[in-house]
């Protein structure tokens, strides 16, 4: 699949009288990819199911139609992988691989906790990117229980603080789309 997208998720079937909390107009503003240009991250943070993930694979699609190298990889998976790595010695190796991408998508962190190698991991890579590609993050945790999820250790705030500088940052609401049609159905 292109690159990695785990669903076909197109940003023309993203259903704006749903999701009210963000706006066509807001999203149309990133096709241009100046946010990539100038190495900027976007965050999107919400509850489970008001859109996250479908927002960050179809602004992913465009930005493949526009000419960008686009990774997609959520986060746990991401973890793994840098881990796997890192045993083997070649945590640099892979995190080199991983900044050849002019936009890497990590989806759903802070789900499940991670532990201290994993969070060590993860900066080595978020601080390679640094400034240099960029990150659509999303996340069910807002930055305030950020610093509990990440244990308030001293790879927590590096990472933190790096993600959100020179990011657009998006708080999504509402109800759960998988909810509505459940119910509507
Ligand atoms: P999140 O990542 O926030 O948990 P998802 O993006 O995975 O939520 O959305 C859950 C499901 O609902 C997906 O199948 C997604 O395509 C769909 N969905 C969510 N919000 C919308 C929306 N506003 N318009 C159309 N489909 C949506
Ligand atoms: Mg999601």
């Amino acid at each position: 699949k292109m690159a990695a997208f785990p669903a076909e998720k197109r940003l023309e079937g993203f259903d704006y009288r749903h999701q009210t909390t963000i706006t066509k107009r807001q999203v149309n503003a990133l096709l241009d990819f100046q946010f990539i240009d100038e190495r900027n991250n976007l965050v999107f943070i919400g509850p489970p199911g008001v859109g996250k993930t479908h927002l960050a694979i179809g602004i992913g699609y465009k930005a493949v139609e526009a000419g960008y190298r686009v990774l997609f990889r959520n986060a746990l998976d991401l973890v793994e992988e840098l881990e796997l790595a890192e045993m083997k010695g070649e945590l640099k190796k892979r995190v080199s691989q991983l900044a050849k991408y002019d936009l890497l998508i990590i989806d759903e962190l802070g789900y499940l906790p991670m532990t201290r190698q994993a969070r060590y991991n993860l900066f080595q890579l978020i601080n390679s990117l640094y400034e240099y590609r960029s990150i659509i993050l999303t996340t069910n945790k807002d930055f305030t229980s950020w610093g509990e999820f990440f244990h308030d250790d001293n790879v927590a705030v590096p990472i933190i603080d790096r993600v959100i500088h020179h990011s657009h940052i998006f708080m999504l609401g509402g109800e759960s789309y998988r909810l509505k049609q459940k119910v509507t159905s």
